[in-house]
């Protein structure tokens, strides 16, 4: 049968089948609604499961209606709520909150309070629920720590029967006497939370603090702009771009301030070149061989010394070639570059490699000039006053 609604649903016309889901969409809350209202008259009548051999509405859920432990928790609670407030069951039924919202927000509805935090929670997402939630009860911050976990152990092949499930624990509680316990989601398969040593695998820390509401609004924004790249939004993987980017800025300001704003090329006679203007990064072991983006390894260059160390070691250019990379480089400074010019760039750059192998160490294409993006200089002086 559902096979049949399949290819009825896949034979819809575009139209068609837009309006339709948004039918079947409100149908399910109406449906959802109903249960919960029942389910609360249920709860109320504990007799009735439990002639039918349950000890509790939560195993009467998941047993004989065959609810997910979490469809249970949140119709329960949710009933719970709307026993306290009826109104509960009109903002279930139009969509504008949801069986999860409500569950987050039950605990902190008062006679006092419902109708304002309601009429806020109506049709607010789960993260600005959360901040409801929040507001209404403010948590300490959690403290500042960075420590190591310890190693997982690979899950067992066999778990033996016997071991109680932990939802069947908790499960038990929500089905005690009054008040039940703000329900969670099932907690993970006890296996993972084994805490076992093993050396082979990669070495984990936890990374523990609070921030403020500015940062958390950055966190948001990095996260929405990074959406391909971090597709989870994973603030770990984040965390860690951002201090790969502090770093290279902070060493980039240290490389400044240590060479003087001041190409740092000696002659071997002894005299230290004066230009300031038009200076770049460079490696003194070659990126391409090797060399790092540290302190100890960047010098700043003018750019007729950055590319002369770069001809010593490579060899020089072809006269076509550095004309060609003069004439891109001799446009106009612009914040942001056209995708034509980083492209052409880039192609130059490529053409350039195959021919030497190496072009990519120069020290006009080293990581730290190409992360800049706007212009392959990079100008030292207005860095320093900034
Ligand atoms: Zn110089």
């Amino acid at each position: 049968m559902n096979t049949n609604i399949l290819t009825l649903a896949s034979s819809l016309s575009d139209h068609d089948l837009l309006a339709r889901v948004v039918v079947l969409a409100a149908k399910e809350r109406e449906a959802s609604a109903e249960l919960v209202a029942h389910l609360a008259a249920l709860d109320a009548r504990p007799a009735l499961y439990a002639a039918e051999g349950h000890g509790s509405l939560f195993t009467y859920c998941t047993d004989v209606l065959r609810l997910s432990e979490d469809a249970a928790c949140n119709r329960i609670q949710a009933a719970r709520a709307c026993r306290d407030f009826p109104m509960i069951l009109d903002l279930l039924g139009s969509g504008a909150m949801s069986l999860t919202s409500v569950r987050m927000l039950r605990p902190h509805l008062t006679t006092e309070n419902h109708e304002a935090v309601l009429a806020r929670a109506s049709g607010r997402s789960r993260r600005e629920i959360e901040a409801l939630v929040a507001e209404l009860a403010p948590r300490p911050d959690v403290p500042s720590s960075v420590r190591k976990l310890p190693t997982a152990m690979p899950a067992p092949t066999l778990i033996p029967a016997a071991t109680p499930p932990a939802a069947r624990v908790e499960a038990a509680t929500l089905g005690a006497s009054e008040p039940a316990p703000p329900v969670s989601s099932p907690p993970p398969p006890l296996t993972t939370r084994r805490p076992v040593i093993e050396s082979t695998s990669p070495e984990r820390y936890r990374v523990q603090f609070t921030i403020g509401k500015e940062s958390h609004d950055k966190l948001r924004r990095v996260q929405a702009l990074l959406r391909r790249e971090i597709p989870d939004g994973d603030p770990g993987a984040i965390f860690d771009r951002a201090l790969t980017l502090l770093l290279e800025k902070v060493e980039k300001a240290t490389v400044s301030q240590r060479d003087g704003g001041q190409c740092a090329f000696v002659s071997k006679s002894g005299h230290r070149c004066t230009e300031r203007t038009f200076l770049e990064f460079h490696h003194i072991v070659p990126y391409a061989l090797g060399g790092l983006a540290t302190v100890e390894n960047i010098s700043l260059r003018c750019r007729r010394h950055n590319q002369y160390e770069a001809d010593l070691i490579f060899g020089p250019r072809s006269f076509s070639e550095a004309r060609e990379v003069d004439r891109l480089q001799e446009r106009p400074a612009v914040e942001q570059p056209s995708r034509q010019l980083r492209d052409e760039l880039q192609a130059t750059e490529r053409r350039g490699r195959s021919a030497h192998q190496a072009r990519d160490a120069r020290g006009w294409s080293t990581p730290i000039s190409r992360d800049l993006g706007a212009s392959r200089s990079f100008d030292i002086p207005r860095t320093l006053h900034r």
